[in-house]
């Protein structure tokens, strides 16, 4: 049995991405850290929490003697590393939390596993040869794109705000692990993902909030934002497959290939759930849609290149967009009301 310390499992990705792993890995168990900050719920670890080989610990990353006891308790041989501030909102009215779980945080577990792991540098302690450090990145670290191109795994680190500027440095900190001392790390840049569980804070859960409130949906600017939407399962399949099967000190992008402006993922969502819960008034949720003040130092686009993953890892989205849309309003619509019935029909085929 292999015990793989995953960090951050409590919130988006990492709720999608245990009950999937553990499925898929009889012989891993895991030990899921958070510090269930309100970005974190159990609720959304129910399926696995009576699971033999899941174990929780609510906790702090920053907290160093909790990481070393859990690495000497539990002989963590591998680390998935998700936990984080992630919203860029909150990173600009206050930037440092970010700086002390994203930097800190980072710099606190990979260095409790370089001394677990490592006899000296760029020498593994004979039984430890095989433990790998995931570091979970984001495409923001590579700035904002023109019109044209994507991102690649080479191009430049332009990071425009704190969140993307405390992921960039974190990704500085794991590439210097590996460098100065061998640690055995990959790092994934994942784009903008959607799905079931994600805090309502967020885009996509905010907009179905908001529209099922009635209320204004806001879009900063004149949303023609652009992001690439990935489907939170797609992207838990890329990090396990870089993961186990990676190159060491290499970076693979995952993204997507879903460029869609902001203001039409909004007008996506208003027109499925005017075929699947329409108002009463049966006027169409679209109106809800308003435009605010931009944020300061909002991205205009991003667009993932991943080539990589993909002919090197054989890793390929397999999610239509439309259909994700539908199964996350699906996943939301049931949450506020759980005798909901789901909705697979409203012409979804058609519309594909
Ligand atoms: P999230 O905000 O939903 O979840 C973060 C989790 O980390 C929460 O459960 C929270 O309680 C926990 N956490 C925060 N601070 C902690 C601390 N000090 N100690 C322990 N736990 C702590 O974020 P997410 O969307 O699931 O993103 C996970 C990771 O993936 C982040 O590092 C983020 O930068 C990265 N990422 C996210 C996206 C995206 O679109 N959501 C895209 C690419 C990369």
């Amino acid at each position: 049995m292999q015990n793989l310390l995953i960090t951050g499992g409590a919130g988006f990705i990492g709720s999608n991405f245990i009950p999937y792993y553990l499925a898929h890995n009889p012989e891993v168990h895991i030990i899921n850290i958070d510090a269930l900050t309100y970005a974190g719920s159990l609720d959304h670890l129910t399926e696995v929490e009576h699971h033999e080989r899941y174990t929780f610990i609510k906790g702090d990353i920053s907290d160093r003697g909790l990481i070393e006891n859990l690495f000497e308790q539990y002989d963590i041989r591998g680390v998935i590393h998700f936990a984080g501030e992630s919203h860029v909102d909150q990173s600009i009215t206050n930037p440092e939390i970010f700086i002390r779980t994203n930097i800190i945080g980072t710099f606190n577990v990979i260095d409790v596993a370089r001394h677990h792991w490592i006899a000296a540098p760029g020498r593994y302690k004979e039984a430890y040869k095989a433990c790998r450090f995931h570091h979970i990145s984001t495409d923001e670290v590579y700035g904002s794109l023109g019109q044209e191109g994507q991102f690649t795994e080479t191009t430049a680190y332009a990071p425009n705000n704190p969140y993307s500027a405390s992921k960039a440095s974190s990704d500085f900190i794991v590439r210097s692990y590996h460098n100065t001392y061998g640690i055995d790390v990959v790092t994934t840049h994942g784009s903008n993902n959607y799905g079931p569980k994600q805090h309502e804070e967020k885009f996509i859960p905010l907009v179905i909030h908001k529209a099922l409130a009635e209320a204004p949906i806001t879009l900063h600017g004149d949303g023609t934002h652009v992001r690439d939407w990935l489907y939170v399962l797609d992207h838990c399949k890329g990090i396990a497959l870089a993961y186990e099967k990676g190159t060491s000190g290499e970076i693979y992008n995952i993204g997507g290939r879903n460029e869609r402006t902001i203001l039409h993922m909004a007008q996506m969502v208003c027109d499925r759930l005017d075929i699947v819960h329409p108002r009463a008034d049966k006027r169409s949720y679209r109106e809800l849609i308003t435009f605010i003040e931009d944020r300061p130092g909002n991205d205009l686009r991003y667009a993932v290149d991943a080539t990589k993953i993909r002919t090197e890892l054989g890793w390929h989205p397999t999610e239509d967009l439309e259909v994700g849309i539908q199964k996350t309003i699906n996943w939301y619509l049931k949450k506020l009301n759980p005798q909901q019935t789901e909705h697979t029909s409203g012409n979804l085929a058609g519309d594909l």
